[in-house]
């Protein structure tokens, strides 16, 4: 088979397996085929890896910060020497075009290693001093075992921007994988090690939403950090809350993109290429909701028909080939199912949205005009390369329908109005804006949304707050006083 891992899980410093777990093909949705065979956690597989965290992360906090640091920086280069390898396992995994994977993956794990392995060595923290001469300090704590659980979208990149923040703050991580993508974050658990990471810190277990609920009602877990869907969110977030457990939840979205009339179309276009057709569409901040003035969007429309019949659609591993399938048969479905919706709600279907006859899960990136707001395609996330473009006339007008939805993770505006592009992005009720751009994530900036698309955020220095702790230590310098 050809992306056998050595093992289904990694746990301890070492791949293990157990054959009692239930069977888990691993499907290439370019061609259909099985490329490997795992099978899930089973409850003793479970138990190995939050032992062996527990005791490993006991020790790691003992490790000064540059010293943690050290060990995520040498993965980091480990990751951009094998950038090829793990490209192609990402491909393999999710279907992405080799021409994304050897960009935006192992690229981005390694970024987030090496971000947050340099910010390691100075995370202190400080002296307040008080009246009287007494005074305080605050220590920056790890919070012990956290367990991050991935979607199926970035799986090395996932299991890379929960790991590191996480181990640069001294703590431990088991990760599940989704149960469509498990192969990349062996890899990563694997070149930690070779990096030099303690055993235990760093752990893999496969399976399904069963394996991860287990872990997250476990009460030796300190904290859950979910990437996934709402309804996910809702259950987890429940969950970690049981037992006042820290928790990240990136959820998903319905973003919206606004181009303006005074936007430069060509740039605007890009923008909606960008954030609707990248990864085959599977990405939570898309702006799948693209809002376009009424006096270019003939012009839009016209400039971005003909630019997506440019696209390159075909063998993932190709590196010309700019737009793979869909990651699942599954997926494929819902994505027909809002394709066939969109229709009987009444919008114009411009292009795309057919299912390609070939085996793996294909179709044509689609367009629809003509979208109202009430209509499901622009209500609910579909996570598949299906624009929904609607009309508008004022800023005003706009600025309240892009905000009127229960999701909140990303928004963006196209214009050349370089007073009204900032007034958008104060007026959107969104975690990450864009202007005159869509979809950057560099590891500098934070990501996470709001409303329903989650709490916390991911990356930049704000996810050290998301991965540790303030102890205060108050220190009285003469008598202790009482009242009697
Ligand atoms: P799901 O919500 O279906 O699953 C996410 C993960 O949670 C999977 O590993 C899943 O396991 C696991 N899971 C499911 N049920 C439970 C449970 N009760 N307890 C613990 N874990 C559980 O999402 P998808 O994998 O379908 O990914 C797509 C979604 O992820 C979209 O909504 C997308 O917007 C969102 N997303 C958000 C991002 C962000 O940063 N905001 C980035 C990328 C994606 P399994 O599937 O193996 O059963």
């Amino acid at each position: 088979m050809k992306a056998q891992p050595t093992a289904s899980h990694f746990v301890n410093g070492r791949y293990v397996e157990d054959t009692a777990g239930t069977p888990m093909d691993v499907i290439y949705p370019a061609t259909g085929e099985v490329i490997a065979q795992l099978h899930e956690a089973t409850p003793a597989i479970i138990e190995e890896a939050i032992i062996a965290a527990k005791a490993a992360q006991k020790e790691w906090a003992k490790y000064s910060g540059t010293e943690r640091g050290r060990i995520l920086r040498r993965t980091a280069d480990i990751m951009r020497e094998r950038n090829h390898d793990l490209s192609v396992l990402e491909t393999y995994d999710t279907g992405k075009p080799y021409q994304e994977t050897s960009v935006a993956d192992a690229t981005s794990g390694a970024d987030a290693l090496e971000f947050f392995g340099g910010l390691a060595a100075s995370l202190t923290g400080e002296h307040i001093q008080l009246s009287g001469g007494d005074w305080a300090y605050t220590v920056r704590e790890p919070l012990g075992l956290c367990v991050g659980i991935g979607a199926w979208n970035y799986p090395t990149q996932i299991a890379c921007w929960k790991g590191a923040p996480a181990l640069a703050c001294g703590n431990a991580v088991i990760f599940k994988p989704s149960e469509t993508t498990p192969l990349c974050a062996l890899k990563v658990a694997e070149i930690l090690i070779e990096a030099g990471l303690p055993a235990g810190l760093y752990n893999v277990v496969q399976g399904m939403g069963a394996v991860g609920g287990a872990l997250v009602t476990d009460p030796r877990v300190e904290k859950v950090s979910l990437t996934g869907s709402v309804p996910t969110g809702k259950k987890v977030y429940a969950a970690a809350a049981a037992d006042m457990k820290h928790a990240t939840m990136e959820l998903g979205g319905k973003s919206p993109m606004v181009v303006f009339d005074d936007a430069n179309i060509e740039d605007a276009v890009s923008g909606a290429i960008l954030g609707n057709f990248y990864s085959s569409g599977q990405v939570c901040s898309n702006g799948t909701r693209v809002f376009v003035q009424k006096g270019i969007k003939e012009a839009f429309l016209k400039r971005l028909t003909e630019r997506l019949s440019t696209a390159i659609i075909g063998d993932p591993m190709d590196e010309a080939t700019n737009f793979g399938p869909m990651v699942s048969e599954n997926q494929l479905n819902i994505v027909l199912g809002y394709v066939e919706k969109g229709q009987a709600e009444g919008a114009r279907l411009v292009c795309g949205g057919t299912r390609i006859e070939q085996p793996g899960s294909w179709i044509t990136p689609a367009v629809f005009a003509d979208v109202t707001d009430d209509m499901a395609i622009a209500r609910e996330e579909i996570f598949g390369p299906v624009m929904s473009v609607l009309d508008f006339d004022t800023e005003e007008e706009v600025v309240a329908r892009a905000n009127d939805t229960e999701f909140g993770l990303a928004a963006g505006v196209y214009t050349s109005d370089l007073t009204r592009a900032h007034r958008m992005a104060a007026g959107f009720e969104a975690g990450t804006c864009f202007i005159n751009s869509y979809n950057d994530a560099p590891v500098e900036v934070p990501f996470g949304g709001v409303k329903a698309s989650g709490i916390g955020r991911e990356n930049s220095k704000a996810a050290i707050e998301h991965y540790s702790q303030l102890k205060s230590v108050y220190v009285r310098m003469g008598e202790t006083e009482a009242p009697f």
